[in-house]
């Protein structure tokens, strides 16, 4: 089995520092989460940007500081969302990705009702971002709320929007999405083509059983605050707990962790610019 790949999705675009001292917001925070979540076991950083008063944000001169950051600090694999809670204007969504050419941002191939608010992702706007990503030499990660769009995603396959292998994340336990069940992701895992990757972010308490499934059965990790706030019932988390506990997991299991460049080498990315020098 490949070295297990962990993902640390730090933020997200709801949790407020009233729910958890933990969320880091601005830059430097999210750096310094970076930097801990690394020597913790993380292979990849998926972020998304906050404004001045913390609130969700697609501004490029934001996404481009973190950016800054986080590869000055560690070598982690940057993922930068393209999710619409901030804007659902398409251009506004790949404006970053345009600018930044970050190694990973983002995809999702189809809309879901969140508990507050429809996550539209229409065809034409998919392919859009599919588009924008192609031309930044960024690799899309396919977020799948639920399995139809998974076909969604080889769609973009067959028509050459996207680059072979894909990489899945399959988002499990959300109001609205597919149920965090071990049938429901081996019908998932059974259903992308054969040579993609996958992980699995479950979500609240879906997040560490999910982690655990995920581990054993050759997939890979998705954990941090952006999908799960706690470490257990009633205990807040911070990233690098959530991280370090896969990590410890994922030894005892015999999994090794891979490094960011070893998650590099699995996910089939040529790694940052300028990353020789580094
Ligand atoms: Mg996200």
């Amino acid at each position: 089995m490949e070295k297990l790949v962990i993902t640390v999705a730090v933020n997200g675009s709801l949790p407020t520092r009233e729910m958890t001292p933990h969320v880091p917001v601005t830059p430097a925070e999210i750096a310094e989460t970076a930097v801990k979540c690394r020597e913790a076991g993380a292979g990849m950083i998926h972020v998304h940007a906050r404004d001045t008063e913390g609130r969700p944000t697609l501004d490029p001169d934001v996404f481009g500081e973190i950016h800054a950051e986080v590869t000055r600090r560690s070598d982690l694999i940057v993922q930068i969302s393209t999710g619409g809670r901030a804007d659902m204007d398409a251009r506004a969504r790949g404006k970053s990705v345009q600018r930044l050419c970050p190694e990973m941002a983002s995809l999702t191939t189809g809309s879901v009702n969140f508990p507050d608010q429809v996550y539209a992702n229409p065809d034409d706007v998919v392919e859009y971002l599919a588009g924008v990503m192609k031309e930044a030499g960024t690799k899309p990660e396919m977020e799948i709320f639920e399995s139809g769009m998974i076909g969604n995603a080889v769609r973009l396959l067959e028509r050459g929007l996207v680059e072979p292998p894909l990489h899945f994340d399959f988002v499990m336990g959300i109001r609205g999405g597919q149920p965090a069940t071990p049938r429901m992701l081996n019908f998932l895992v059974e259903s992308i083509p054969a040579g993609s990757t996958w992980t699995v972010a479950g979500v609240a308490r879906h997040q560490l059983p999910m982690a655990a499934l995920a581990i054993v059965m050759g997939g890979h990790v998705r954990v941090g605050l952006e999908d799960n706030l706690y470490y257990r019932r009633g205990e807040l988390a911070t990233n690098e707990q959530l991280v370090a506990r896969v990590a410890r997991i994922a030894e005892e299991l015999q999994r090794p962790v891979a490094t960011p460049d070893e998650a590099r080498a699995i996910l089939g990315l040529s790694g940052p610019e300028g990353a020789e020098s580094r």
